[in-house]
């Protein structure tokens, strides 16, 4: 009985899903998630495969304190640490805007950034470069991105409605959200560095502070 409860992975074959706990589980694509994304986050290359990849469900609490779902997408080698990782979120009631994927909005980082949405995949280069970001890995997450911006060394600043975000210390910004922003000794920074990942807060030159990799 006991081993019944205390649920592991179970491992399923094809596309039906692994669950970790209770609405905690990753699968390959499905179909319609496959349609979703192709031509949109996911383009045809010879960097990442949708085999590759996998789907990620999760629960998560709110701005409001209430309990939603959401979804992610992932690289298959990081998807059983991301469903670790948001289970530990979700018994903390750490606060998460929204979680949908970027093709809610056409894949276009910054207006997935703007509405402060958490996401993962989306195969796209670093803004302003040409190299190729972890998130067309699938490697990197991005938490409540508004509140938590990224700020490049020459100061340009993403998302542009993040400006009041700029300032860190939680007593001094006056966003209405400063209280959920991450920092060094948060225990989100914690939690990711745990599994592995680490913060863009910690960057030298640029700074990403919703940004986790692996
Ligand atoms: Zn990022």
């Amino acid at each position: 009985m006991l081993a019944m409860i205390s649920s592991f992975f179970h491992q399923i074959p094809m596309t039906q899903a692994a669950v970790y706990k209770k609405s905690f589980t990753f699968q390959k694509l499905p179909a319609r998630i496959k349609k979703k994304i192709t031509g949109v986050s996911y383009r045809k290359n010879r960097y990442i495969s949708y085999d590759d990849l996998r789907y990620v469900r999760v629960r998560y609490y709110n701005f409001s304190g209430k309990v939603k779902s959401g979804e992610l997408i992932v690289n298959k080698k990081i998807a059983k640490k991301t469903v670790k990782i948001f289970y530990e979120l979700y018994r903390i009631k750490y606060p998460i805007q929204r979680m949908k994927l970027v093709d809610v909005y056409g894949a276009d980082d910054e207006a997935s950034m703007r509405a402060n949405n958490t996401s993962a995949f989306n195969f796209r280069t670093v803004a302003g470069t040409n190299r190729l970001s972890k998130h067309a890995l699938g490697l990197a997450i991005d938490i409540n991105p508004r509140i938590n911006p990224y700020i490049n060394s020459k100061g340009v600043l993403a998302p542009k409605n993040g400006k009041v975000y700029r300032i860190r210390d939680k007593e001094k910004c006056r966003g209405k959200y400063a209280r959920h922003m991450i920092q060094k000794n948060s225990k989100i920074t914690k939690i990711f560095k745990k599994y592995g990942f680490t913060w863009g807060g910690d960057w030298k030159y640029s700074k990403d502070y919703q940004h986790f990799q692996i």
